[in-house]
């Protein structure tokens, strides 16, 4: 193997701290394991303590993984005895929790900073190898992963039960609620589809249903929906699909922060009704009927649009 590994040039957000050399040894540490060579990687992790930098290289190794996984992060990055890669799924964690990596990489001594750091090189590299090249052809088509289509059904569900209902006293109830949160007033519906998407996944995933979304017998997301408990659950642990982001750190921190703060329970709420207006409209109701969101497909045509 050639050692010449390019350097991937690092992109600083307006909140980002990060100095010149975190930043170049960052970008040679990428071009190394994402060439799969764990050696030049490792020669250069000593160099990369800066919290900043570690937060981000576990950023870009959790996001790398949930693309080649369809848009799941598999439990070993999640979970996991203690000692060998605690610190990096610790780190994987707090970024599915909607909190900043480089400040809780800060909280940690260095040893521990550098050993979270190898842990993210060890799985970027491995990623890098030929057996996920299916994987890899998959994330670089841009197929949509099963979150992205969970995301794609609620919304086309909400955008329906919109049109059915739009005086509902849900929008009035968010207008209310939702002043102190960062989902301003106007997106309470992304956050509802939001929450309702990450639902049918969780659901999904319980079913064992990864390509047919339209197996997914949605009446089932009900009780979840009305368990507190389980929602919030659900949504800590839900890997957002970068375009949900923005959405998704909002409805994460209410979940964690605020599960009892009235915007909190209106997006339930709104969840809830909108998966109930499907129920109960189901044209195909009997004594062993289970609804189905491909009952639903019918109704939905129409509001494809709409909701694009
Ligand atoms: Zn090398
Ligand atoms: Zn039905």
């Amino acid at each position: 193997m050639s050692h010449d590994h390019p350097q991937i040039p690092i992109t600083l957000g307006p909140l980002d701290r990060m100095s010149e050399h975190g930043q170049q040894t960052l970008g040679l540490v990428l071009g190394a394991a994402g060439e799969g060579c764990m050696a030049c990687a490792e020669d250069l992790l000593d160099e990369l303590t800066e919290p900043a930098a570690v937060g981000r290289l576990v950023e870009i190794t959790r996001r790398t993984v949930a693309q080649l996984n369809d848009g799941t992060l598999p439990g070993a990055l999640t979970t996991g005895s203690p000692g060998d890669g605690e610190d990096f799924r610790l780190l994987v964690r707090t970024i599915t929790e909607a909190a900043d990596p480089a400040a809780a990489a800060a909280q940690m001594p260095t040893a521990r900073r550098r050993a979270a750091s190898r842990t993210a090189a060890a799985v970027l590299a491995s990623y890098a190898h030929t057996s996920h090249q299916a994987a890899r052809d998959r994330a670089a088509a841009g197929t949509p992963t099963l979150a992205d289509a969970c995301l794609a059904q609620a919304r086309l569900m909400t955008t329906w039960w919109r049109h059915q209902d739009p005086e509902s006293e849900v929008h009035e109830g968010w207008r209310r609620a939702s002043g102190e949160t960062d989902l301003r007033a106007a997106d309470g519906e992304q956050g509802a589809v939001y929450l309702l998407g990450a639902v049918f996944h969780a659901l999904a995933q319980e079913e064992g249903i990864r390509d047919d979304i339209h197996a997914l017998p949605y009446t089932r997301a009900l009780p979840l929906i009305r368990d507190r408990e389980a929602v919030v659950r659900i949504v800590k642990k839900f890997v957002s699909p970068p375009a949900q982001e923005t959405t998704g750190t909002a409805v994460k921190r209410l979940a964690i922060d605020e599960p009892d703060a009235p915007a909190f329970v209106v997006l339930r709420l709104w969840a809830d009704l909108v998966c109930a207006a499907h129920a109960a409209a189901c044209c195909y109701q009997g004594p062993d009927h289970e609804c189905t969101l491909r009952d639903r497909q019918a109704f939905l045509a129409p509001y494809a649009h709409a909701a694009a």
